[in-house]
């Protein structure tokens, strides 16, 4: 692990102790050791297309590999990491370690996923218990059973729950309902025209569910009939289920009621049995994120027979076990998720899944080895200090808003001042005492890990809250806003650039790549569409003056027109779905722009490798979204996710910024030129 902030404490040390030609010496070190000099692709008019001009010299040389849908600085990040994994891995298989300790389980989990002969001689078998519980449903007490039973294991029902801050009273734990319950990956899929999604449902219908239900022991036309039932019955809950952009608003899918409230809008569901079996204790009152979804779900459960809720049961069994049974299922679990749905040409070998999912399971059992190598104290002492340079620009950026009453600036102020910033790794790490990982199959172990994680969230209810638990591992490339405990999280495996040494770069780069991108992204999400909503305690609570509110969705609203217009493969970004995101990139860049004139290298102006410390900003900031995508894993981005394609989110904010314009000569004509008065300006 290298931290990229290195020469920005150690450029100011050396000025302020007077050894200056060292600092000299060091820069001559920042044009030898360019990081983002050899990306630039110099056949592209700079004003047309930043991302293309300052990335494509490494796209073109870095096409994406088969067994992935995009490859980018994620992805090397991710390979370094699993690399190091791997020896963590092997060396606890090769300790023996007592049972229960967690170089045990490591070494136990990752012995059960790597042994694929065994895997292969298993076959269905492992799953055989599981399928006999489904097929001995009578009744509908039966059946509640037994979405009690599923969700336990990690398997989808049509009922998801997780324990979660009432956003009302950030201090209360409360269990929460949200719509779930489908097989593809958004509700749109079974309705939208566009070609991607015809393509991907006809898929689904006619040839993912018929072999999940043939691999599953089922008959030819058994299959289909099974098929073409589960499609029908999600089909009817992806109808009641909200769109994208319609989960945004934190009033509409916050409902709290008490359970008689539930029982009265879902008079099928006994939900008092229900959470007593999923492990949920003393429930007297939730949070229903979408109503009319448990409408519906209740009333699926008078239209579909019993025998139709446990083939859709049985699919959803099988397709959660798959990547982790032998080579038929994970073949097939391949072909739909990993290349109709995601453009990829061959799996991932082995020894890369299982430790994606050793990953995804006990990442902080992994984590606490990682950041003790990569991530020293003194690297993390630099982060919090660039975050605290961020907090100090941003409240100056608050103070000039031509646009927002004192009245609510003061609020803005002590909601800025509050946030909580978590750097590198938690100071408290998760104990993972209660889980259990044996040798006997692979796809045991993983229902366990979900067991594991789905008995912490229950025992969470009636408990005071634990600010200081993390979300994301510290091996993550990627980092958080959380509305709740009004913080930003942000893993060590963030701030890192893949080949290059810290001490070489330079203070232009790390305030794009790092406090821009990153940290003033993830701040200002506290103050996007939704972010905005809650107060300096993390609760959802109307702090701004109605004038003031309606003045930020004007402002909004003028980058969400931006991003309606952008077009992917014939398909509109949703400028609705993904404004918060976008909200956060152009806060995040314009709050790093402040932040970074405050620097020396800023002041003094020198160019390296003939870019001015105001170009390499933005070349820093590009250097986050370096990568590219296949057709289908785009398509699928901009229908169910609520960030923009990486290239838009360098191109669409840059056009807004007035410096991205003088840095660059940017003049009208050029492409990305945007008239003054259609930028959007929020923060
Ligand atoms: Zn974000």
């Amino acid at each position: 692990m290298q931290n990229k902030c290195l020469l920005q404490w150690t450029v100011a040390g050396l000025i302020s102790t007077g050894l200056f030609t060292a600092c000299q010496q060091e820069k001559k070190d920042y044009a030898a050791h360019d990081a983002i000099i050899k990306n630039i692709d110099t056949t592209v008019k700079v004003g047309d297309d930043f991302f293309q001009y300052a990335n494509g010299g490494w796209l073109k040389k870095n096409p994406i590999p088969g067994a992935y849908s995009s490859w980018g600085i994620g992805n090397v990040v991710r390979e370094e990491l699993r690399d190091q994994l791997k020896k963590i891995s092997e060396d606890a298989l090769k300790a023996n370690a007592a049972k229960g300790t967690n170089t045990q389980k490591i070494g136990d989990f990752y012995y059960t996923g790597m042994d694929s002969a065994r895997i292969e001689k298993q076959g269905l078998q492992p799953l055989q218990p599981e399928l006999s519980r489904i097929e001995q449903i009578k009744d509908l007490p039966g059946l509640m059973a037994e979405f009690a039973h599923l969700s336990t294991i990690g398997v989808g029902t049509p009922i998801g729950t997780y324990v979660g801050q009432d956003a009302k009273n950030s201090s209360k734990q409360l269990l929460q309902l949200w719509q779930t319950g489908i097989g593809l990956p958004n509700r749109d899929y079974y309705f939208n025209n566009d070609e991607l999604s015809a393509k991907v449902r006809t898929d689904y219908q006619r040839q993912h569910l018929p072999a999940l239900f043939k691999l599953g022991g089922m008959a030819d036309a058994e299959a289909t009939q099974a098929s073409n039932k589960t499609y029908a019955l999600e089909k009817f809950l992806a109808d009641s289920s909200r769109k994208l952009e319609n989960l945004r608003d934190p009033y509409r899918n916050y409902n709290k009621m008490p359970l008689a409230a539930l029982s009265k809008l879902t008079p099928e569901i006994n939900w008092k049995d229900l959470f007593e079996q999923m492990g949920y204790k003393g429930v007297d009152t939730v949070i229903v994120g979408q109503p009319e979804y448990y409408r519906a779900v209740s009333k699926a459960l008078k239209t579909y027979s019993i025998a139709d809720w446990k083939q859709y049961l049985r699919k959803n069994l099988l397709a959660e076990a798959s990547p982790y049974l032998s080579k038929p299922f994970s073949d097939e679990d391949f072909r739909f998720h990993g290349s109709v749905l995601s453009g990829r040409k061959e799996q991932l070998p082995r020894w890369k899944r299982v430790l994606d999912t050793e990953n995804n399971l006990m990442g902080e059992v992994l984590g606490q080895l990682f950041v003790k190598e990569y991530f020293p104290e003194k690297t993390k002492e630099r982060y919090v200090k660039l975050v605290e340079n961020m907090r100090t620009a941003f409240r100056e950026r608050i103070a000039k808003l031509d646009w927002m009453s004192e009245e609510t600036k003061k609020k803005a102020y002590q909601k800025l001042a509050k946030i909580n910033p978590k750097v590198g790794y938690p100071d408290k790490w998760k104990d993972f005492s209660d889980l259990e990982i044996d040798r006997d199959a692979y796809v045991l172990n993983v229902f366990r890990a979900a067991t594991f994680w789905h008995k912490r969230d229950a025992a969470k209810l009636g408990k005071p809250v634990d600010r200081t638990e993390w979300d994301m591992t510290p091996q993550t490339y990627n980092a958080y806003y959380n509305p709740s405990n009004n913080e930003i999280v942000l893993p060590a495996a963030q701030f890192m650039i893949p080949g290059a040494k810290d001490e070489n770069v330079d203070d232009a780069v790390v305030y794009g790549y790092a406090a821009a991108s990153t940290i003033g992204h993830e701040m200002t999400h506290g103050f996007d569409d939704t972010g905005r909503q809650f107060d300096a305690d993390g609760n959802l609570k109307a702090w701004w003056t109605p004038q003031d509110s309606v003045k930020f969705t004007q402002h909004a609203q003028v980058l969400i027109n931006q991003f309606n217009n952008f077009t992917v493969h014939g398909l509109h970004v949703n400028g609705k779905a993904t404004q918060g995101e976008n909200i956060a990139d152009l806060g995040g860049i314009v709050i790093g722009l402040d932040a970074f004139k405050k620097t020396e290298q800023y002041k003094e102006g020198k160019s390296i490798n003939g870019f001015t410390p105001l170009q390499r900003f933005f070349l820093g900031y590009s250097l986050g979204w370096l990568g590219q995508q296949r057709k289908e894993n785009l398509m699928n981005q901009v229908l169910t996710n609520e960030h923009a394609p990486g290239f838009l989110r360098v191109n669409g904010p840059f056009a807004d910024v007035a410096e991205f314009y003088e840095a660059f000569h940017i003049k009208k004509g050029d492409k990305m030129w945007l008239d003054p008065d259609k930028r959007a300006r929020i923060w």
